[in-house]
């Protein structure tokens, strides 16, 4: 009677996780946010011969916590790293789980002068005092880099790159082993991309480098918000940038502004992408910026020294 509790106990299905844990490659898993956003972010991690390492930590430290159980689960082995793909609190939230848990953290030269100051400006209108204090309080990158850099976890080659035109501050993460790349938000599936710190000018050119990789038809690529893809999720991502840019120039020479071009050119977004799920807050926040980059006006984070 115990032994058939306990076969029953290990049958039902496991504790709701706030994300999807898709195992992409030997050793490689991509952890994707679920339909409620619980985690905030996609995140994933890669098991070496003498560690792990973790790209991306979330907006929720409790759904760092859950991958971390979600790695021990599977190795035993040291989270050692956690590379950063950028700055933003949707995806740094969850660093000091990781750095309690021994990991180092990877990031660009940038971040260390924009996580704890611009996540603040990230969030607009919707930042409270509580968030506000979180962000004040994450922890800043250990290894920082404006180059590209190779981790090594024993034999297991991780390469980790410089990347522009979602932050100017961001990195890639791949594993060639696996021909899998974590993309971090230079890669968005089927989901509005958040251009607030972007120039589309530089992400179409980054993402068409990641559509020319030598393996690239048969590559994995791990998006920061959406479920995995392949390369024709990273032709469909640069084709929305690109209608986008389109459809914003249009409106602009026929003199709309603000809330007009922004109804002049959802509808026509939506039709010419019905796979994706495009809000309105989104796609006004999208002509927004993609406006102020085609007027010249688009700030941008700025580098702050060391
Ligand atoms: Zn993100």
């Amino acid at each position: 009677m115990i032994a058939f509790a306990a076969a029953a106990a290990q049958a039902a299905p496991a504790p709701s996780l706030p994300f999807v844990l898709r195992q992409v490659g030997p050793g490689t898993y991509a952890a994707i946010d679920g339909p409620d956003h619980k985690s905030g972010s996609n995140a994933g991690f890669v098991i070496g011969d003498d560690g792990v390492l973790v790209i991306d930590a979330f907006f929720n430290p409790d759904a760092a916590r859950a991958l971390v159980a979600e790695i021990r689960r599977l190795t035993p082995k040291p989270i050692r790293y956690v590379v950063n793909t950028h700055y933003h609190a949707d995806h740094t939230g969850g660093d000091r789980v990781l750095r309690d848990e021994g990991a180092t953290i990877i990031a660009h030269k940038n971040v260390r002068g924009w996580v704890r100051t611009n996540n603040i400006n990230l969030f607009g209108d919707r930042i409270t005092p509580e968030l506000k204090a979180r962000i004040e309080a994450l922890p800043l990158p250990d290894v920082t880099t404006d180059k590209d850099l190779a981790v090594w976890l024993g034999s297991r080659k991780v390469v980790v790159r410089t990347v522009l035109g979602h932050t100017g501050g961001d990195l890639t993460v791949g594993v060639p082993d696996a021909r899998v790349l974590f993309t971090g938000d230079m890669l968005w599936r089927r989901i509005p991309p958040n251009l607030i710190d972007g120039s589309v000018r530089e992400w179409l050119a980054s993402d068409a480098q990641f559509a020319a990789m030598p393996d690239a038809a048969r590559m994995t690529y791990v998006p920061g918000h959406g479920d995995v893809g392949d390369v024709k999720d990273v032709a469909d991502f640069r084709a929305y940038l690109i209608d986008l840019r389109r459809l914003v120039a249009d409106g602009r020479k026929a003199g709309l502004k603000d809330e007009a071009l922004a109804k002049a050119v959802a509808p026509k977004m939506r039709s010419l992408h019905p796979d994706w799920t495009i809000s309105d807050r989104a796609i006004a926040f999208e002509v927004k910026y993609m406006n102020q980059e085609l007027a010249g006006t688009k700030k941008r984070p700025v580098p702050v020294d060391d």
